[in-house]
C-alpha cells in the first residue's frame, strides 16, 4: 500500500527559514536562506537533500508516537505556522526588488487567508 505524500506547495518558505537548524548551518548563506534554492525557488539537491528536509523520512523518529496521517497533519499545522510567521515579518520589511521577486514565485494561495490560523503558531 502507498504511504500518503505530504501535500507541498513548493512556496520554499522553509529553505528560506533554515537559521538555527544544526542540520542545515552549513547550508544557511548567513541570511537564513538555503544556499541550495534555486532561483527557480527549487532545491538543487532534492534527490540527495539532507534527512530533515526530507518529510516522508523524518516520520521514522515519530513513528512510535504517532500514525502517518496524525504526522502529515502535524507537518501541514507546522507549515501554515510557518507561513503565517513569515508572511507577518514580510509586512514588516521594506519594499525591494529582490522581495517582490521572490513573492512572484511563492503561490499566492501560501500567504494569504492565512490569518484565521494564526491559532496553530506557537510564535
Ligand atoms: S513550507 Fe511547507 S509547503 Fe512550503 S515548501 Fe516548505 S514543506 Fe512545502
Ligand atoms: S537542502 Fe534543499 S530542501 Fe533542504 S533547505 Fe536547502 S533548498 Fe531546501
Amino acid at each position: 500500500m502507498a504511504l500518503p505524500r505530504f501535500n507541498c506547495d513548493r512556496c520554499g518558505i522553509c529553505c528560506r527559514s533554515i537559521g538555527g537548524i544544526p542540520q542545515l548551518m552549513q547550508y544557511d548563506r548567513g541570511d537564513g536562506v538555503c544556499c541550495h534554492l534555486t532561483d527557480a525557488n527549487l532545491c538543487d539537491m532534492y534527490e540527495s537533500r539532507p534527512e530533515v528536509c526530507n518529510v516522508e523520512k523524518m516520520y521514522s523518529r515519530f513513528a512510535a508516537e504517532m500514525s502517518m496521517d496524525e504526522y502529515l497533519s502535524m507537518m501541514e499545522a507546522s507549515c501554515r505556522c510557518l507561513k503565517e510567521n513569515f508572511s507577518r515579518d514580510l509586512r514588516n520589511q521594506p519594499k525591494s526588488s529582490a522581495l517582490d521577486a521572490f513573492l512572484q514565485k511563492v503561490p499566492k494561495a501560501s500567504l494569504e487567508g492565512l490569518a484565521a490560523e494564526v491559532g496553530v503558531c506557537q510564535a
